[in-house]
């Protein structure tokens, strides 16, 4: 297959959702091809331990840092291409299915519950505009830590 910027970006972002949950070795590999660096493992917990939810495939962030990459290599291609709108369609597909029975929970108790819980245990008063991660406020750091977007707004 022919290599440009939009078979390379297409074949990363299935590698990434062809892996396991939270990342594998072929995917490290992908990124290590590629020079970029994935995630320690510190925060790999994290975010496997935080709301946002994955049922599959690599953290968004480390797929971002693939697609910087790609971007690089093909500097006239990737003029106007929109990595947090091709980010959150990656996101869109590795979060957990919900069903009906996940809307009618979430429409009571749940997002009520999970919020106020929120920003009680952990302060957060910001998230990310592109995915809506919170912003952990015990952390220093100005790129969301799921999807690496640079924007954040008032929750
Ligand atoms: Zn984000």
């Amino acid at each position: 297959m022919e290599k440009n910027f939009k078979t390379e970006i297409d074949q990363a972002f299935q590698s990434a959702l062809d892996a396991q949950k939270g990342g594998d070795a072929k995917w490290n590999e992908v990124m290590l091809t590629y020079g970029a660096e994935p995630l320690p493992d510190s925060d790999r917990q994290k975010l496997l331990g935080s709301e946002m939810k994955i049922a599959r495939g690599a953290f968004p962030i480390e797929l971002r840092r693939v697609f910087e990459k790609i971007a690089v290599k093909y500097p006239n291609d990737s003029q106007g291409f929109d990595m947090d709108s091709r980010i959150l369609e990656y996101y869109q597909k590795i979060k957990p299915f919900s069903g009906l029975g996940d809307i009618f929970s979430n429409a009571s108790t749940g997002t009520a519950k999970y919020s106020q819980g929120f920003r009680n245990e952990k302060q957060s008063t910001y998230k990310c505009k592109n995915c809506g991660a919170p912003r952990l406020e015990e952390m220093q750091y100005d790129n969301c830590m799921f999807c690496g977007s640079k924007l954040f707004v008032p929750a």
